[in-house]
């Protein structure tokens, strides 16, 4: 399964020795699917940026993009549905039942395996949430199918298998994995690694309803509460529009407070590089990266930080980096759309200086007259 590195996957005859013909009860596969999460009400953006994906996968292989809803009974899985259509999907698959108000992987993954088996998808994404990874890997192991986590690009071959590319080798490398012989081919894309694509202005398309067939009994995993994580609810890295964010060229843990006092005088998140969380200098829901958090902001200002592969992945979404860096040969500056080399410990309180007195009220008065 395993195929190549950074060059372009192969064209499929170079692949026809591995691949044997799909066996027949599953040449009748079709279309791509999403999976879109539901969580207390809301629906997470990764789906919509999977949409985004599936509408390009299915547009390439002359299928329909179907979302997938399984939620309960009421107003936040038909709020789902209408979003899904929302962002372009032709059809919604729906399983609406009590048992799955709060995730548990049992019943989700009974539901989406039964929609699998009965109405067959040759594609299905899902996000790579800890949600999505929890469905992802027991919907691929029921069905005995091929899963492809965290992946960066996702194509069709000219022979319409699914290309599905990911880091691996610690994100030194790339590699494009196929799933030639079982249907679906699954791959999880993680939040932020796609871009958020338009909402469309079109009608609520098909709707396809199958009831869930298990029981409370049938159901070892048992809800006794709901506690919100309050820690994690707190850094919202991956959609927020402006990142501030330190390495080791800090120094040391005292002088994180010159991120986080401009990423307060900028209404920004701040975050770090993988090695300040291994020294236990920020929580690791602040690390940026490969392992860590891909963001998509419109601003990103990383001081000193040298860029490595395993950060870069993470970042290079953003619409305009801007590092800060002593070593003008750092990495980093290979794909910063602003460098500036010098001491980021010198640099940073007169920038966040330079910001407070722009963004103050007062000074904002004074520009205007
Ligand atoms: C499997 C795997 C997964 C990984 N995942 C991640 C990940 O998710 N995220 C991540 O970030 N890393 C990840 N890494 C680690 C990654 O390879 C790098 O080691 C890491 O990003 C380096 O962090 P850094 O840039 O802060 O430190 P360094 O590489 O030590 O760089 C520090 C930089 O600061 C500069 N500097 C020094 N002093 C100053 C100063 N006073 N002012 C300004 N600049 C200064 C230096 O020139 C240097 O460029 C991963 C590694 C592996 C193997």
């Amino acid at each position: 399964m395993l195929n190549a590195n950074r060059e372009p996957p192969p064209p499929a005859a170079g692949r026809a020795g591995m691949k044997k013909d799909l066996p027949e009860h599953f040449k009748d596969y079709h279309h791509v699917w999403v999976f879109i999460e539901l969580e207390r009400g809301q629906v997470h953006p990764v789906s919509f940026e999977l949409l985004g994906e599936g509408r390009k996968l299915a547009d390439k292989l002359g299928v329909q993009l179907a979302g997938v809803v399984l939620g309960p009974p009421g107003e936040a899985s038909w709020h789902a549905v209408a979003e899904a259509f929302a962002y372009d999907a032709d059809l919604v698959y729906i399983v609406e039942a009590p048992l799955l108000g709060d995730y548990r992987n049992e019943p989700f993954t009974k539901a989406m395996t039964d929609l699998v088996n009965t109405y067959k998808p040759e594609i299905l994404l899902l996000g790579a949430t800890m949600r999505g990874r929890d469905l992802a890997g027991s919907v691929a192991t029921t069905l005995l199918t091929g899963l492809t986590a965290d992946c960066t690009e996702l194509d069709v071959d000219p022979d319409g298998s699914l290309a599905a590319t990911r880091p691996t080798f610690g994100g030194s490398l790339l590699c494009t994995i196929y799933t030639l012989n079982c249907r679906p081919q699954m791959a999880t894309v993680r939040p932020r690694v796609m871009a958020l694509p338009q909402r469309v202005e079109k009608p609520v398309g098909r709707i396809v309803e199958l009831k869930l067939s298990m029981v409370e009994d049938e159901i070892v995993t048992k809800v006794l509460g709901f506690l919100p994580d309050a820690q994690s609810a707190k850094a919202n890295l991956a959609y927020a529009d402006v990142v501030i964010a330190g390495g080791l060229g800090l120094g040391g843990a005292e002088n994180l407070q010159l991120v986080t006092k401009l990423a307060r005088a900028l209404g920004a998140e701040y975050g770090c590089s993988r090695p300040l969380v291994q020294k236990g200098w920020m929580p690791a829901e602040r690390q940026i990266g490969q392992t860590g958090k891909t963001i998509r902001p419109k601003l990103y200002i990383a001081a000193g930080i040298s860029g490595a592969i395993q950060h870069r992945v993470g970042v290079e979404g953003a619409d305009l980096i801007v590092a800060i860096n002593t070593n003008p040969n750092a990495p980093i500056f290979d794909f910063a759309h602003v460098g500036i080399a010098t001491d980021a410990i010198r640099f940073l309180p007169a920038l966040t200086e330079a910001f407070t007195r722009r963004l103050s009220p007062h000074s904002r008065d004074k520009l205007a007259s």
